[in-house]
C-alpha cells in the first residue's frame, strides 16, 4: 500500500493522567491532503491527543492508524520514529550544534549524503531559507527557525503532519506569511495534517475542517464556515469572539419577539425559554432609514474594522456591532439597527 494513502485515523482514544480523564473517547479522521485544526481552550486535551497520535504518550485506550497501518492499539505499538509522522511544535527544537541544512538532513536517514543534502536544500528553498543553509539556528529569527523546523518535518515526506501551536511564537505579520507558506507546501505534499490551536482565527484561516474540543471531547466537527455559521452550542458560538446575548420566550409561531424584530426559533416548542446569541457583524447599523432606534454609546476603531456599542431606545439594551472600515459613527449619534438572521443563533436558555 502507498504509505501516503489513508491519512490519520484516531479511533475512540481516551487518556488519563493520575486517574483524571483529559481525552475522552475521541475519534477523528484526517484525509490525505487535508488539514484539520483541533481547536479548543487551554487544558481541553488537544496536545495530549496529538502526543498520543505521535506516539509521544503511550496509548491507554483506542486505536491510531497512519496511512492505513495500525500504529497503536491494545497489544500494538509502533515507536514515534517509525510512524511516518512529521512533527512541528511551538518551540522549534532545532539542534543548536547542527547547521540549518544539517538540521533538515537529520530526518532523511539512510539516503546517500549527496541526496540528503539535495533534498534538504530543496525544502529550504521552497520555504525561502536556502540562503541560510550553512548558518546555525541561533543566528536566525523566530520566523526563520520556524521555517527550518517546517522544512525538517516535511523533508522526509511524512504521510501525517502533527503540528502543535506552530505559529504562536511569531509576530502577526510573520505569522501570516509563514502560515501561508506552510499551508501551500502541506497542500503540495498531500500530507494529512492535524494542527492544534487555541486561536479560532488561525483555525478559520487554515483548516479544511475544524474539530472543536472541550473537556476532552470533540463537541463539533465541520468546515470553518459550518462551525462559524452553525455553532452547535453557546460555548462554540462565543469561542469565536464576543457575542451579544438576548433572552426570550418562543411564541406559538415559533418565533421570539424582540425590539429588533421577530427571530425564528425553529425546532423549539412554544413557551421555550431561549437565549439568542448575535454575532457583532450581524448587528447592522443603517443610519436613519430602517430598523430599531438606538444611540451610539462608543465606537472603537480596531484597524480594518470597528466595534460600535449601541443602546436600544426601546429597552436600554446595549449591543455591540462590528462594522467594516474606519469611518465610524460618533458617540451620541442616533442610528437604526437591524439583524442578519444568518449569524443569529437560538439556544435553550442557559441555567444561571
Ligand atoms: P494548551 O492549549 O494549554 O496547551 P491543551 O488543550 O493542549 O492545552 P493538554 O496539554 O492536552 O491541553 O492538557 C490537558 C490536561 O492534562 C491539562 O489539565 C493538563 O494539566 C493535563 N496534563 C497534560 N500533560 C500532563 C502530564 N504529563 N501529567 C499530568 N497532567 C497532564
Amino acid at each position: 500500500m502507498d504509505q501516503r494513502s489513508g491519512g490519520l485515523a484516531i479511533e475512540a482514544v481516551s487518556h488519563a493522567f493520575d486517574g483524571l480523564t483529559v481525552v475522552d473517547g475521541v475519534s477523528l479522521e484526517v484525509g490525505v491532503g487535508e488539514l484539520v485544526c483541533l481547536l479548543g481552550p487551554s487544558g481541553c486535551g488537544k496536545t495530549t491527543l496529538l502526543r498520543v497520535a505521535a506516539g509521544l504518550e503511550p496509548l491507554q485506550q483506542g486505536r491510531v492508524r497512519i496511512a492505513g497501518r495500525t500504529v497503536a492499539a491494545p497489544g500494538t505499538w509502533t515507536p514515534p520514529e517509525d510512524r511516518g509522522v512529521g512533527m512541528v511544535f511551538q518551540d522549534y527544537a532545532l539542534f543548536p550544534h547542527l547547521t540549518v541544512a544539517e538540521n533538515v538532513e537529520f530526518g532523511l536517514g539512510a539516503r546517500k549524503p549527496a541526496e540528503r543534502r539535495a533534498t534538504a536544500l530543496d525544502y529550504l528553498r521552497r520555504l525561502g531559507m536556502a540562503g541560510h543553509a550553512g548558518t546555525y539556528p541561533h543566528t536566525l529569527s523566530g520566523g526563520e527557525q520556524q521555517r527550518v523546523a517546517l522544512a525538517r518535518a516535511l523533508a522526509p515526506r511524512p504521510a501525517v503532519m502533527l503540528m502543535d501551536e506552530p505559529f504562536s511564537g511569531l509576530d502577526i505579520r510573520l505569522r501570516d506569511a509563514v502560515r501561508d507558506e506552510a499551508l501551500a507546501l502541506l497542500r503540495e505534499e498531500g500530507a494529512a495534517t492535524l494542527l492544534v490551536t487555541h486561536d479560532p482565527e488561525e483555525a478559520m484561516r487554515m483548516a479544511d475542517r475544524i474539530a472543536v474540543m472541550r473537556g476532552g471531547r470533540i463537541i463539533q466537527y465541520g468546515s470553518p464556515a459550518d462551525v462559524y455559521r452553525r455553532p452547535a452550542d453557546p460555548f462554540i458560538a462565543e469561542f469565536f469572539g464576543n457575542i451579544n446575548r438576548l433572552s426570550g420566550i418562543v411564541d406559538e409561531k415559533g418565533e421570539i419577539t424582540t425590539h429588533l424584530g421577530a427571530i425564528r426559533a425553529d425546532g423549539f416548542p412554544s413557551g421555550a425559554a431561549v437565549d439568542v446569541l448575535i454575532r457583532p457583524e450581524a448587528v447592522r447599523l443603517n443610519g436613519r432609514s430602517e430598523g430599531a432606534s438606538a444611540t451610539v454609546q462608543c465606537a472603537r476603531p480596531m484597524g480594518p474594522f470597528g466595534l460600535v456599542d449601541v443602546r436600544l431606545a426601546a429597552n436600554d439594551c446595549v449591543l455591540t456591532s462590528r462594522v467594516p472600515g474606519t469611518d465610524l459613527p460618533r458617540c451620541g449619534e442616533a442610528v437604526r439597527i437591524t439583524l442578519n438572521p444568518a449569524l443569529t443563533f437560538v439556544f435553550p436558555r442557559a441555567t444561571p
